[in-house]
């Protein structure tokens, strides 16, 4: 569980989490994920023990709670309260910048992958460790406030609300988002009934609506892709002003920067209508590859990123023959193969050691050369023989974690 009040004017929040921990073994020490929070040491129960040492090691990102005694074996609750600032890096939970009425107004934004949840509050933020997260946030009335589940309920106190959130079903924390702001939106359905919304800055939604047909099919797509269907009750996608990527994953709050999302019927290229249709391919087709079958470790990376870029040209092709995405796709061969040819370059899948590696591997060779080597796979292996695998994989393998050694063996059988 876990609540936020986020402050938009002073560009600062405050916290609460309770996780249930299962102790396994032995010990006085837990050890979790933690950076450039204020965690406040009185508040820090895990059962009715309080810790004897509280430790920041900053370079790895790490908080360590250590107690006078062996901890109790078995299922606990581990609750603190934390203090942060809503930064103007991009990264962790952030702010960003919009316009409103001629004045300048902030948005609250999280951007988590790889390693920044800890920087949003105590937590595990390694993608093996899943769990169902229970979001509160108390936010202005007049602002819309997002996460990953649809509301359950909001209470309102004067200019203050408070709003819950459903439990998600189990998921890694490098997925959870919330987004506070002034939007509006345009609202699309499934066929399986799934909401699907695309929010824009005021007086913008109209520029969402290619996205939102995009999002709309592309989910039809993929439930049937994978014979698996998307396992939230709403998608929304949101075009965020101040984004360093070009688009976030997050589950069932899918963020982006506005030139990924927006379309202009008017003034709008013919190139960013693809960029666009082949970026919100690539996040959706995410929400089955890499948020419900999440990669073990960073190192399996290329298998998240690969196959959503490869699985974003399937989707497109299909929506749109008449561009003949395939053709297109060799330009992303020929940006991997440049790569390659480099002394620097590296294999697809690359060991890591350390927190502070993983945002060097989010190149040409994890997407370009990963998503080759998968098209290469599936002419190998025919079309309808590897879609009947990926849909054996996606059900073996959801709500939990798979390395490359797991996708060969369910491709082999
Ligand atoms: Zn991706």
């Amino acid at each position: 569980e876990l609540f936020l009040r986020p402050d938009l004017v002073a560009c600062t929040f405050s916290g609460s989490v309770a996780i249930s921990v299962a102790v396994s073994a032995p010990t006085r020490f837990l050890v979790l994920n933690a950076l450039d929070l204020s965690v406040n040491r009185t508040s820090i129960r895990f059962q009715a023990l309080e810790p004897t040492e509280v430790v920041f090691f900053k370079d790895d990102g790490v908080l360590v709670l250590g107690f006078a005694k062996q901890l109790p074996l078995g299922e606990g609750l581990l609750k603190m309260d934390f203090n942060g600032i809503l930064n103007d890096q991009m990264r962790g939970f952030y702010r960003s910048k919009y316009q409103y009425k001629g004045k300048e107004r902030n948005m609250a934004v999280t951007q988590f992958e790889s390693v920044d949840a800890r920087r949003c509050f105590p937590c595990w933020d390694e993608p093996a460790f899943k769990a169902k997260f229970k979001l509160t946030l108390e936010v202005p009335s007049e602002l819309v406030a997002l996460s990953n589940m649809p509301v359950g309920n909001a209470t309102f106190a004067g200019p203050i609300k408070t709003v819950r959130y459903l439990e998600s079903p189990p998921m890694s924390t490098y997925l959870v988002a919330i987004v506070v702001g002034l939007f509006e939106y345009v609202e699309g359905m499934t066929t399986k009934g799934t909401r699907v919304r695309v929010y824009t800055q005021i007086g913008k939604s109209n520029q969402g609506k290619f996205a939102l047909d995009v999002g709309v099919k592309s989910l039809n797509l993929y439930k049937d892709y994978f014979d698996t269907p998307f396992p939230l009750p709403k998608l929304d996608m949101v075009a965020i002003p101040d984004f360093a990527a070009g688009a976030m994953e997050n589950y069932g709050l899918v963020t982006y920067r506005e030139v990924a999302l927006l379309f202009d019927d008017k003034s709008s290229s013919a190139s960013s209508r693809q960029s666009v249709a082949i970026t919100v391919a690539h996040e959706l087709a995410h929400q089955w590859f890499g948020n419900l079958v999440t990669m073990e470790w960073w190192t399996h990376l290329w298998l998240n990123e690969g196959f959503a870029t490869w699985m974003s040209h399937l989707a497109v092709d299909s929506f749109f023959p008449q561009w003949n995405i395939w053709a297109q796709f060799l330009d992303r061969t020929t940006t991997a193969l440049r790569l390659d040819s480099l002394e620097a370059s590296h294999p697809i899948e690359v060991e890591i050691h350390h927190a502070s590696e993983v945002d060097q591997i989010f190149d040409a060779i994890s997407y370009d050369k990963g998503a080759s080597v998968i098209r290469m796979l599936q002419s190998y292996l025919g079309a309808e023989r590897f879609q009947k695998a990926m849909a054996s994989y996606m059900k073996k393998y959801a709500y939990s974690n798979a390395k490359t050694e797991d996708l060969w063996a369910v491709l082999e059988k």
